[in-house]
């Protein structure tokens, strides 16, 4: 008889973009007229850049000629990004990393994910609250989460950011947490850390023998030359910190998949002997035996970012966001909302007026103004009462679903 893995019956079957679609489709059924904007999903709308798309072309051709075709590449990627990513990602940064410590993936969605393969079972994680699901959830598919209840797994430490500590979440008190997911500039508060508060979190891992799982899926957004992009410009994080990078939100990706995992080799976890277990190595047995690599084509696209136009054009789109953010913040602001982000990550976290919860405002804009928005609280119990903004549309539907809010506001 095969018996189910029962930790994925434990998962939550609220995926929270599948239960907006279900509201925002019912709404276009009984308003078959209503033109309804979405500010929701955190896709991003803007096409590849020409360095990017030329590079996919000539790879293209490449592997049509018997010369220039590339089968499986090397598990953890080719020589040539990852070098390039040395190169402009990390030595500008004064950050000096080993070519052996750079995983090429195909986005930062698996590596979260299965990161935490690695570890025993009954670690304890801490993450921040609101964060992004697939880390507790894939915690919770092996069974590391414990039971649900309230909106809360009871063997997860939440540590709450929002408006009362002015986003700044305090270290765990109480029982240390083993495993410590961070996400910077963050997913859903558009929140950043500053260097101060990051080297808390790297002396804490120090101090307790854990290990940080750092998210920098957002760093190209940073706008302020003080935040860092890595958390390897703290010092000590190289024994303690994995990080993830993904051209998802960098350079419009999320269709053509490619990003990448740092793990340093100093970083190691325990056996219950004692002995220290170094994660590069596991990482790398644990690539070459579930992963055949990110395809040539989307490598040579990722390559081609850190060209000199390139970097022009990826970073231009990332200003055309960035605008909306500014135009999003302004407008709500002078409307009275009280708005958090916006300003080194593409995404703007408002706190519902009157203390509404996160999902009646998803209705109320919904219906009042064809507007959508994801509700907070489908990202943790601390996102209650709060609605995230995406920045990642169009000027053009950005500025008119702004201009409905604000009819719909008065
Ligand atoms: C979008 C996003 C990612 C990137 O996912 P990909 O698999 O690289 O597309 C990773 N982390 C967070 C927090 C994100 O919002």
């Amino acid at each position: 008889m095969a018996l189910v893995n029962i930790h994925f019956l434990n998962l939550q079957n609220n995926y929270l973009f599948a239960d907006i679609a279900k509201k925002v489709n019912a709404f276009k059924v009984m308003h078959p007229k209503a033109d309804v904007i979405s500010l929701g999903i955190g896709d991003v709308t803007q096409p590849l850049c020409p360095a990017v798309t030329e590079a996919m072309h000539k790879a293209v051709n490449e592997m049509a000629t018997i010369g220039g075709f590339h089968g499986y590449g090397p598990e953890q990627g080719y020589d040539f990004l990852r070098e390039a990513i040395l190169k402009n990602d990390f030595l500008p940064r004064g950050i000096h990393l080993d070519i052996d410590e750079i995983f090429i993936n195909d986005g930062a969605k698996s590596d979260t994910g299965n990161f935490q393969e690695l570890l025993h079972w009954d670690n304890f994680i801490g993450v921040t609250d609101p964060i992004y699901p697939v880390y507790i959830d894939s915690n919770v598919m092996i069974g590391r989460c414990g039971t649900y209840s309230d909106g809360r797994w009871s063997n997860v430490c939440y540590l709450p950011t929002k408006a009362e500590n002015g986003f700044v979440p305090e270290l765990p008190k109480g029982r240390p947490v083993d495993v410590i997911y961070l996400c910077y500039p963050n997913n859903p508060t558009g929140t950043v850390i500053t260097k101060q508060e990051l080297r808390k979190w790297v002396n804490y891992a120090l101090k307790n023998d854990a290990l940080i799982l750092y998210d920098a899926a957002y760093q190209a957004y940073i706008q302020d030359p003080k935040i860092p992009h890595s958390i390897y410009e703290i010092r000590g994080a190289r024994k303690c910190a994995v990080e993830f990078r993904s051209y998802s939100k960098t350079a419009g990706f999320t269709g053509v998949r490619c990003g990448y995992t740092i793990v340093p080799k100093e970083v190691s976890v325990a056996t219950f002997e004692g002995e220290r277990i170094p994660l590069n190595q596991l990482w790398l047995r644990r690539q070459c035996t579930k992963f055949n690599g990110c395809s040539y084509i989307s490598q040579r696209a990722a390559e081609a970012i850190y060209t000199p136009e390139g970097k022009e054009q990826v970073k231009a789109t990332i200003g055309y966001y960035m605008q909306n953010a500014k135009t999003m913040l302004e407008t709500l602001r002078h409307l009275g909302y009280e708005c958090y982000g916006g300003e080194n990550a593409p995404y703007v976290w408002m706190k519902t007026p009157d203390g509404m919860s996160s999902w009646s405002f998803f209705e109320a804009l919904l219906y009042g103004a064809n507007v959508v928005c994801t509700p907070g609280v489908g990202f943790g119990p601390s996102g209650e009462g709060y609605v995230r903004f995406t920045a990642f549309g169009s000027h053009e539907k950005t500025n008119e679903a702004l201009e409905r809010i604000k009819n719909w506001s008065r």
